[in-house]
């Protein structure tokens, strides 16, 4: 793949035309934090202390459910270090906002800024890239997967969106536990078991049909909201060797209300471009880069981008393609030629 440019490359071109106040942090993004908070903890006091109908509880449930995820794409921000500057704050913060969804700030760091964002689409080295052909036949397990034919699959991953956040990031935290020296290993059990110990906790003071409301069905909303998202960040553009942003990450586009709702977590490119930067200044960014790279920039809207997930398998062939083994079907990736 020729004509690739790393982030530095990109961000040198578009730092001198943008203002300071891009680069400071926000802390006012903490009053959307408040306001989810708040929602989580009076929905989860009135399903546990009052005796409503499964009805009523259910949509307390879907409230939850939604707050969950708004608060990861904070938490996310947050451990960035847009909002705020103070190390000790920023990890505080962020173990609130990953809270619900049970990832504490040491492993998302490791995990998603200093893997995910320093190797984007990088086979061996991003924690979240899909497998090329190579490797997806070292892997019977996959392969028996991949008998399924493609429509199935596509329903049966879609499903697990609702729960792949949980599982991928259990995982890495196996993995980083394994590997981690004594030093820190402390910090990343005990941010790993906290917010568990809570969840199941609550299980055993209110009971299975409470908790299926407080948590188990707001989990499942949360991950799949997150996932919705995660899962067309990168995996409809090839894998690269160059980290290269607007190559190998998508924006999606969302209505007005929901960039609102989940702090323009929709700007997956500008993110990669600048992840320091607050969100609410991405559709500032966007301008820069299409002024700068039309060509290079990969948009389409979200339900678009579920539709092309749908109906294309994950396995990459030749970093540019994507394939189904068993049939042989190629299939295109967001990749275009560049000039
Ligand atoms: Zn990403
Ligand atoms: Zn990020």
């Amino acid at each position: 793949m020729n004509n690739l440019h790393n982030i530095s490359w990109y961000a040198s071109k578009i730092i001198p035309e943008l203002p300071k106040k891009v680069f400071k942090t926000s802390p006012t993004r903490l009053l959307g934090g408040l306001a989810y908070l708040i929602v989580i903890i009076t929905g989860i006091l009135i399903i546990a202390l009052t005796k409503m109908n499964l009805i009523s509880n259910f949509i307390i449930s879907i409230a939850l459910g939604f707050s969950f995820a708004a608060m990861g794409f904070l938490g996310h921000e947050i451990l960035h270090g847009s909002v705020v500057k103070t190390s000790w704050l920023k990890n505080f913060l962020g173990a609130v906002a990953f809270f619900p969804l049970s990832v504490g700030p040491k492993l998302w760091v490791k995990w998603h800024n200093m893997n995910h964002h320093a190797y984007t689409q990088n086979e061996e080295k991003d924690p979240d890239a899909w497998m090329s052909l190579e490797k997806y036949l070292k892997r019977p397990f996959i392969v028996l997967i991949y008998k399924i034919p493609l429509q199935l699959r596509s329903l049966v991953s879609f499903i697990s969106l609702s729960i792949t956040f949980t599982i991928h990031s259990t995982r890495m935290f196996v993995e980083y536990i394994l590997d981690i020296k004594e030093k820190g290993k402390l910090t990343l059990w005990a941010q790993f078991i906290v917010p568990w110990t809570v969840w199941i906790g609550l299980l055993l003071y209110v009971g299975i049909t409470k908790w299926t409301f407080i948590y188990l069905i707001p989990v499942l909303i949360g991950n799949f909201i997150v996932m919705a998202y995660i899962s067309t960040n990168h995996r409809l553009n090839p894998l690269v060797e160059i980290n290269d942003p607007l190559i190998n990450s998508l924006s999606v586009r969302v209505p007005k209300w929901i960039d609102i709702l989940h702090f323009n977590f929709s700007y997956h490119t500008e993110h990669h471009l600048f992840p320091r930067v607050n969100p609410k200044y991405y559709p500032l960014i966007k301008q820069h880069i299409i002024k700068h790279w039309p060509e290079r920039y990969n948009e389409m809207s979200l339900f678009s981008a579920l539709i092309s997930l749908w109906k294309t398998p994950r396995i990459y062939y030749k970093e540019v393609n994507l394939i189904d083994p068993e049939k042989g079907r190629v299939y295109n990736t967001l990749y275009k030629e560049l000039k």
